[in-house]
């Protein structure tokens, strides 16, 4: 029997291109940078994911492989030899690993880097090269994310958070989890598209409108 093996891996920052601060390792340092797995009692919010999705792994038998876990609080542009040598930091942990069934990344979205204004569809495209057009390459962004065309094109699934204030990391995950295994298993054929509402605001889920907003989407999930 083939013994299942997944990767998982987290980088990100949210960049606000205006700011001055430039985003260098030390803010990284600061905020998170942990390798092999060793996340803690109380996990930084985006290694929530990692730390779910070994679990769930764990409990079907399968083994897992941890790349880097790298994540800033929100500054400027991210510093490019940052970037590119966490970027490479991972694909090298990945190649180490393969081959893999699949690749799950707790990303934020919203990391641009001086010569990147899409890191996370880098990073994706980058990881897909690596592995292949067949392994399920799933990731988990916030809901402040771009989502751009080469996120979708690279990506077999993508779930954002749904809550602002995000109190919902460990429940989207789960659910990142859920699809990537049906996916693998062949029980469904995940399909992504991207529609730009060209709005930009700041929504809170815990009060009205939004509320109803939000439970009428999650009402309308899996009905095709
Ligand atoms: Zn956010």
């Amino acid at each position: 029997m083939h013994a299942v093996k997944i990767f998982l891996a987290c980088l990100g920052t949210e960049t606000n291109t205006f700011s001055p601060f430039r985003t260098g390792y030390r803010n990284f340092a600061e905020t998170c940078l942990v390798r092999e797995g060793a996340y803690g009692d109380s996990p930084f919010l985006f290694a929530v994911p990692l730390v779910i999705w070994e679990r769930r792994a764990r409990q079907l038998g399968w083994s897992v492989v941890h790349g880097l876990c790298a994540f800033a609080q929100p500054a400027g542009v991210t510093v490019r030899r940052v970037y590119e040598s966490f970027r490479a930091e991972i694909l090298a942990d990945l190649n180490r690993a393969m081959p893999v069934d699949a690749v799950m990344l707790s990303l934020h979205g919203a990391m641009v880097a001086d010569g990147y204004d899409d890191c996370e569809g880098d990073l994706l495209a980058a990881v897909r090269a690596a592995v292949g057009p067949k392994v399920s390459v799933g990731a988990e962004l916030d809901l402040h994310c771009h989502l751009t065309q080469t996120m979708v094109e690279n990506a077999t699934v993508l779930v954002t958070f749904k809550e602002y204030p995000h109190d919902d990391a460990a429940e989207r995950a789960e659910e990142l989890f859920q699809l990537v295994a049906a996916r693998m298993a062949g029980e469904v054929k995940p399909h992504m598209a991207l529609f730009d509402c060209q709005m930009v605001g700041v929504f809170h889920t815990t009060q009205e409108p939004m509320k109803s907003y939000l439970s009428q989407v999650k009402s309308l999930e899996g009905e095709g």
